[in-house]
């Protein structure tokens, strides 16, 4: 049986086929998904006025009949509509511009609650376009919720859709929470949590509900990091990854031929891999370091350690151009060696892949790396050992539109170990809620010999253009980024969903990549430069030809989206202009300026923006100090308080409706200690409660096949 909250909200009362668009289109699919939206912020309506001694530029709000509704004039442009109301201690005229649909909502008599300033006009006192309520439809307590209104949808709308959601699915909704942990924390039921937070009666029991809906996001989000990518390794057994005197040398050779020498830090890392891996219990471990420190020359040498003794081990990256680079790293560093690789990829001809597949069964193929290629089932490992995962925080439990899975053929193990690189520079406490429980390894030197990128702020974009201009005659390329592809676009950085409990919602028209790349492309100083661009829509073909064509240097300047932020590799690139800097999050704007300063030359990142925003300005500020991640991240912790170092998207952190991953660090460690008990526990209220809480998993994260589930 389909689960009812899985219906499209078209099933909901009042929900037609114009508004399962607007829905669709801020991501809101089905009954499950419109429950999950919750109001960015509550006003109180409880404080009432009479309409008795009123002063001027005073907000009130107050319950009263409607006396009178004035025709519109024909001949007035703004279509004014006057409508008198009164309360029994006075009378007020709300003025309501552009007010035809006025007389046609309002009629004498009936009762309404309205709110507004209070203006004086000629001597009287009146509201211009106050918010109103009908008295029946007025929630209980007198809270408003107040909901995103986007797409040309609005609270009320939502708030009403909501509503009739509640009454009709409220029954479906499930516990997921351990009757134990319910107890302990004296927590409300999931139905009224749902209800609380909806159509509060009283400001208390929003908070009420709001704990009981962190547990709930926390226990699925667990769920998801035991069955997916922390959780890929599983809990049975690995191989045991024992070097001998061979494969030690063989290992020594490939690090003694890399045309640098490690830092301390990457040799750190190494060993506390090597010592992961030389157990079965399988290893969970992510590395963490800024873009550059030299992750993936780390994960490169656990790969060919592993390939040295015969097993095999995987590397995925979240892009098509990310690994294929990482395909040519590797061969290059096995190029006298025997280890084999290949390389697995969407765009391969049925015949190649043939080859390929049968050559990672037979254990021909020690190394393997692709993207999601990489983990489909038709995918069978003679003898995984060890699998890398880059840049996860494309991945996650967010990831959409996959079914991955891991198939082995041998049957002696169940596991893999298994190492995430992460370039987002997370703070411990965070580190613990996001990652769980995976060891953490940190590499914050930067490798011998790296010169500093030089960060400016900048307006005028003339002024950049004669730079890049001006290093272009050199033969120096540039990258371009901007917040939005065209016009049309809402942009990168503008969320799905906003956590609940924040307000603040600004839209600025930003510049887009078609825009600049016009700009570009019609602007004196740039003439005879070539200029090309790189859009996430893009098939991942396209993509890769732009990039060709940027490394060969055929094109000296690349616009594009924060696309690029992923790993993409042109050391030849030195200036990263970044446009409307302001409206990316710190983070973000840190990845960005990654992609240059990756050769021997002096680099430059240039923060472009209007904003006369104090806040926005310091912290581009920073960005011209520091040129450490995880220092930018303490920073601008203290300096905005929690949540803005990574933007409203949350560069980097799983996509929490509730959680806020500041405040709510110690309930994730108390629900992980509980999770390890109720997975692991064989009695009936464990599997009942998994397999509920494996449906509502579902249900919030759709297209996601949790690892052997
Ligand atoms: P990350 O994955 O952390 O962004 P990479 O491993 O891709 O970093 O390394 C970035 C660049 O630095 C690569 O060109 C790599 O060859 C080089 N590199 C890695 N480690 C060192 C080191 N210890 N010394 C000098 N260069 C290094
Ligand atoms: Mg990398």
């Amino acid at each position: 049986m389909t689960d009812p909250l899985s219906n499209p909200v078209s099933k909901i009362y009042g929900i037609g086929e114009a508004a399962e668009k607007k829905l669709n289109k801020i991501g809101l699919f089905t009954v499950y998904d419109l429950l999950n939206f919750f109001p960015r912020k509550y006003e109180d309506w409880s404080d009432m006025t009479d309409l008795f001694a009123l002063n001027e530029g005073e907000l009130i709000t107050f319950k009263a009949t409607v006396k009178s509704i004035s025709p519109i004039n024909r001949y007035d442009k703004l279509q004014k509509c006057v409508v008198v109301v009164g309360d029994g201690y006075g009378m007020i005229s709300l003025t309501f511009f552009h007010g035809r649909y006025i007389a046609s909502e309002m009629k004498v008599g009936d009762e309404y609650y309205f709110r507004g300033v209070v203006s004086v006009f000629r001597g009287g006192y009146m509201l211009i376009n106050p918010q109103r309520i009908r008295a029946d439809k007025m929630s209980e307590g007198l809270i408003r919720p107040v909901y995103r209104q986007t797409a040309g949808i609005t609270s009320k709308q939502i708030e009403a859709w909501i509503g009739f959601a509640l009454r009709d699915y409220e029954k479906y909704i499930e516990n997921i929470l351990p009757s134990k942990l319910i107890k302990d924390k004296d927590l409300c039921s999931g139905k009224e949590a749902y209800r609380f937070v909806h159509k509060p009666s009283a400001m208390s029991q929003v908070s009420i509900g709001r704990t009981r809906l962190v547990y709930e996001e926390l226990v699925l989000y667990e769920y998801g990091m035991r069955k997916s990518f922390s959780g890929i390794s599983g809990s049975g057994k690995a191989f045991r990854i024992v070097k001998d005197d061979r494969a030690q040398k063989t290992v020594k050779n490939i690090v003694d031929s890399l045309p640098f020498k490690l830092t301390d830090d990457q040799k750190k890392a190494l060993r506390d891999i090597f010592n992961d891996i030389s157990k079965d219990r399988p290893m969970n471990r992510l590395i963490q370091g800024d873009v550059g420190s030299g992750k993936t020359a780390v994960a490169a040498v656990a790969m060919a350690a592993v390939a040295s003794t015969g097993k095999q081990a995987a590397l995925l990256a979240p892009t098509g151009v990310l690994a294929k680079q990482h395909f040519d790293t590797v061969s290059e560093m096995f190029k006298d060696t025997d280890i084999k690789a290949v390389y697995l990829h969407g765009g391969m001809k049925a015949s190649e892949k043939k080859i390929a597949l049968e050559k990672i069964k037979t254990g021909e193929a020690k190394i393997i790396i692709g993207t999601h290629s990489i983990i489909r089932r038709e995918v069978r490992f003679l003898n995984l050992a060890l699998f890398v995962t880059d840049e996860q925080q494309r991945f996650g439990v967010e990831q959409r539109n996959e079914k991955l899975s891991l198939s082995f053929v041998n049957s002696d193990v169940d596991s893999v170990h298994s190492l995430v690189m992460s370039a987002t520079p997370i703070p411990r406490t965070l580190a613990m809620v996001v990652y769980g429980d995976m060891d953490i390894s940190i590499i914050r030197q930067k490798p011998a010999g790296r010169k500093e990128i030089k960060t400016t702020c900048f307006s005028d974009k003339n002024g950049i253009y004669k730079h890049i201009s001006t290093l272009a005659k050199r033969g120096e390329q540039a990258y371009i980024v901007a917040p939005r592809i065209d016009d049309n676009d809402e942009g990168d950085e503008i969320e799905r969903y906003e956590n609940v409990f924040e307000i603040g919602e600004e839209k600025i028209e930003t510049q887009s990549v078609k825009g600049i790349l016009a700009e570009v492309s019609s602007s004196p100083i740039l003439k005879g430069l070539k200029a090309d661009h790189l859009v996430g829509s893009m098939t991942d073909a396209q993509k890769t030809k732009v990039m060709e064509r940027f490394i060969s240097k055929e094109t000296d300047i690349l616009i594009s989206t924060t696309v690029v932020e992923v790993g993409v590799n042109n050391p030849n690139a030195t200036t990263m202009v970044i446009m409307d800097a302001d409206r990316f999050g710190l983070s973000t704007l840190h990845q960005l300026r990654g992609r240059v300063g990756r050769g021997d030359k002096q680099s430059y990142c240039i923060l472009q923006s209007n904003s006369k925003n104090e806040l926005s300005m310091a912290r581009l500020k920073m960005m011209c100090q520091s040129n450490d991640g995880f220092e930018l991240a303490e920073k601008d912790l203290s300096l905005r308080g929690p949540g803005d170092f990574f933007g409203t998207r949350q560069h980097g952190l799983p996509n929490f409706k509730v959680v806020n991953v500041f405040d709510d660090a110690e309930k994730s460690v108390e629900v992980r200690d509980i999770m390890q008990d109720v997975m692991t526990a064989e009695d009936d209220e464990s599997r009942r409660l998994i397999s509920v809480i494996e449906r509502q998993f579902s249900l919030r994260y759709p297209n996601v096949e949790v690892f052997r589930a």
